[in-house]
């Protein structure tokens, strides 16, 4: 029998062996295991945790512009590597090289801003708080903080997180997702070879038994965790309760709003790419669209229909193809549950992508794009997160009938509207309960320097991912308050509360 190539840990700049349990990585183009990842057990995880714990001192004492700095030469190696990292993004996501490529472009500029932190660092200072007093408010680093990533964004998203902890001065242990590790492995070593100091950035991988070692460990300061509603609720809930700083996000089910005035064609096209790119495992990804009033409805169908005909489904590393396979054979059952579901609950499927066979590649996770029309709110097809290439339309009278169902829903992570209103639009985004919100724009995702977070059940937790937000959930605020008196002046003790009347 033929052995796979071994996917191991990266601990104290080492890659190294640790856990007796391991699972297949697949390509989901071919269906084929590729490679073998070892699963962390506990004694791993907290041997990476005690690197992240021994290197922080010295990490914490480094001046920030020289931590900065590591950073800018990650992003010319990053953009150097680039081939070879969505290589290994598509080889075990699936998603089109393109896509890959999109991704990493969006994860480098995380790594961009985190290069600002001397600036982002700065803190706040008052002179003359009182008679001869200053104060300031500094941000310190937390020590080591850790990070729970999923698999639809597997270079991307640990780049939302570990850049700026660490520039900010924290050490970091990263558990990516186990069905596409690699990418996010070749990036911290990339980081090492940029200059981050063995420890400052450990890779642990594993399932379940890592996550909670790093939920219990109280050396673990903060985690940041990525992935579905159920899981993030735990996290967050397990993570508080063991004292620790928090950001959980989770999933979504984003509504686009098409008024009857928008262009439709250009809506459409837009759609297009927000539904079934990345064959929908996005979780900015719309899955359903509100088309106000029965004409919207049919011109919006009509042109999906159209659309619909001419995309490429096919393996990602393929040029021509614009969408690849689901991620595993498993996510690809779901899937596919979900739409026989929406039939047997009598929603109408006007595309129906279950027969779709991808010629060479019988084994591949490939589904194609499945369109339903007359989605209503009771069905399951509207309630849960599908995160395929699954996209349903409802029909509703008025903007206001469309922004209660949107309000109603348990999910707030991103939503948009298709209009040339511009009152409309404003009254949109200023009321919908939705963290992230698109005006003819359908995928909102905040850039670099922007946070992104969603509401409701899409994000536990105060701050959002990256951006400034980041900045304060990876470090503490001090306020440090400093007089010096005149020498000899000899000063009464005063018991009432000091004020400056
Ligand atoms: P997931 O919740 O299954 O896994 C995410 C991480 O949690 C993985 O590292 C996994 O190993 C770990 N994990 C899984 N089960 C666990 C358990 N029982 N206990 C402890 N840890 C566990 O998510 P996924 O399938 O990898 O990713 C897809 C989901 O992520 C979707 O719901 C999507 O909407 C969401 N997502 C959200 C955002 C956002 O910003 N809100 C971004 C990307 C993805």
């Amino acid at each position: 029998m033929q052995t796979l190539p071994l996917i191991q840990h990266l601990i104290n700049g080492k890659l190294v062996a640790g856990g007796s349990r391991s699972q297949d990585v697949f390509n989901p183009a071919t269906g084929q295991a590729e490679k073998q990842l070892l699963l962390a057990d506990k004694a791993t995880v907290e041997q990476a945790i005690a690197c992240a714990q021994a290197a922080y001192p010295a990490w914490r004492a480094t001046p920030p512009l020289k931590r900065a700095r590591v950073m800018s030469k990650l992003k010319n190696l990053l953009e150097d590597n680039a081939e070879a990292i969505c290589a290994l993004v598509t080889a075990e996501h699936g998603k089109v090289l393109s896509d890959s490529m999109g991704e990493l472009q969006r994860g480098i500029e995380n790594v961009e801003y985190a290069s600002y932190a001397p600036e982002l660092l700065k803190g706040e200072h008052s002179k003359n708080v009182g008679p001869s007093m200053d104060s300031w408010s500094e941000f310190q680093a937390l020590g080591v903080t850790a990070g729970i990533t999923p698999f639809n964004f597997p270079v991307m998203v640990p780049l939302w997180m570990w850049p700026m902890a660490v520039t900010c001065g924290n050490t970091f242990v990263l558990k990516p997702s186990e069905r596409d590790p690699s990418s996010a492995l070749l990036v911290a070593q990339l980081a090492l070879q940029a200059g981050l100091p063995p420890g400052v950035l450990n890779v642990v991988h594993g399932d379940k038994e890592a996550v909670d070692t790093l939920l219990a460990d109280k050396r673990v300061q903060a985690i940041s965790f990525v992935g579905s509603t159920p899981i993030a609720e735990y996290i967050y809930a397990t993570g508080c309760a063991n004292g620790k700083r928090v950001q959980a996000l989770g999933g979504a089910k984003n509504h686009a709003v098409v008024m009857p005035d928008a262009d439709v064609p250009n809506a459409v096209s837009a759609l297009m790419g927000a539904a079934y790119g990345s064959c929908g495992e996005r979780c900015m990804a719309i899955p359903l669209v509100v088309a106000v009033g029965d004409a919207t409805a049919d011109a919006v169908v009509a042109g999906l229909k159209v659309e619909i005909a001419k995309m490429k489904v096919g393996p990602g590393i393929d040029a021509g193809n614009d969408m690849g396979p689901l991620v595993t054979q498993a996510h690809f059952d779901k899937v596919k549950g979900f739409v026989d579901q929406g039939v047997a609950e009598g929603a109408t499927l006007v595309v129906d992508g279950r027969g779709v066979k991808v010629l060479g590649h019988e084994a591949g996770y490939f589904l194609g794009a499945c369109l339903f029309d007359h989605v209503k709110p009771g069905m399951k097809i509207y309630q849960e997160e599908i995160f395929g290439p699954v996209l349903g339309v409802m029909r509703v009278k008025t903007l206001q009938e469309a922004m209660s169902l949107i309000d109603a829903h348990e999910y707030g992570n991103g939503t948009c509207i298709f209009t040339r209103d511009g009152e409309a639009a404003r009254y949109f985004s200023d009321n919908i309960l939705v963290g992230m919100v698109g005006v003819n724009v359908p995928l909102p995702v905040p850039v670099a320097y922007h946070s992104f977070g969603g509401w409701k059940r899409s994000l536990f937790g105060d701050l959002s991912a990256y951006g400034p937000d980041a900045v304060r959930f990876y470090t503490k605020r001090k306020t440090i308050t400093q007089r010096w008196p005149s020498a000899g002046v000899r000063e009464g003790a005063v018991f009432s509360f000091p004020t400056n009347r």
